[in-house]
């Protein structure tokens, strides 16, 4: 038996140049409003001491984790995990733009749409990969820093750049219950000598200035209490309608039954 797709993107820090031509490509491609975008680069700055120096930037998206948190909060179900690729996505027919998941996300990837009222972020370009392309962000990438393909196939360039790499670390974000085990690999990050680092080699890129991943901007409680009462706001106005409708029928068939008398 085939074994499933896993989708991701394994990303090799000391090829990226910031040139920033992967969030053009991706807004063109996506038809992203100008006032927002689906994916980010961020710079670390300069580390280390002279003449120890170096300068990375890690380009980020949707992690499409294994474990998203994202999907959890969901009240109306259209983000979900694809169980044919991994890959997270939004049925943008059926998001009602409440927002929860934008809160809910620690890596900040997602945003509401104000104008269409639903929320937005990368899909891998699931709309290219389908028809035997790479996203569009890949394709554009001019220092080759950006790959994507199946994980689960070793022959796959992003499962081959994984075996070969110096380094492998992950943003993954870890408390309590949450363990988001995201599919964005980074490969080739070799911090200087006199770099300090936080923690260990695990989490080390964009969480030393605190910003990425942080926690998601809900507690436990609050998650269940979205969860079971924004679906019961909703069956209730649906409700309504609803005996409004049959109310609304039945007067009308009285009225031709009478007038027919
Ligand atoms: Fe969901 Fe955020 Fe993880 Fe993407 S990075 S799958 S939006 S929690």
């Amino acid at each position: 038996m085939a074994t499933k797709k896993r989708y991701g993107f394994v990303i090799d820090v000391a090829r990226c140049i910031d040139c920033r031509a992967c969030l053009v490509a991706c807004s063109v491609e996506n038809r992203v409003p100008m006032d927002h975008t689906r994916i980010w680069v961020h710079d670390l700055g300069v580390q280390g001491v002279y003449p120890s120096l170096q300068r990375s930037f890690v380009p980020y998206n949707c992690m499409h984790c294994e474990h998203p948190p994202c999907t959890e909060v969901c009240v109306s179900g259209a983000t979900y995990k694809n169980p044919d690729n991994g890959l997270v996505l939004v049925d943008q027919d059926a998001c009602i733009g409440c927002g929860f998941c934008v809160d809910a996300c620690p890596y900040s990837v997602r945003y509401l749409d104000e104008k269409r009222g639903v929320v937005d972020k990368c899909n891998g370009c699931i709309q290219r990969v389908e028809v035997g392309q790479q996203p569009a962000c890949v394709a554009t990438c001019v220092g080759g820093a950006r790959m994507f393909g199946d994980l689960n196939d070793p022959e796959s360039e992003v499962s081959k750049a994984l075996s070969e790499a110096k380094t492998v670390v992950r943003l993954d974000y870890e408390a309590g219950e949450h363990d988001t085990d995201p599919n964005i690999y980074y490969i080739n990050f070799a911090p200087v000598e006199s770099l300090v680092m936080p923690g260990d080699m695990r989490q080390p890129l964009v969480t030393a200035s605190g910003e990425l991943p942080h926690p998601p901007k809900y507690s436990i409680s609050e998650l269940g209490w979205k969860k079971v009462a924004v679906p019961l706001l909703a069956a209730g106005i649906g409700g309504a309608f609803l005996v409004q409708a049959v109310y609304f029928t039945k007067q009308l068939i009285q009225g031709e039954k009478e007038f027919e008398e």
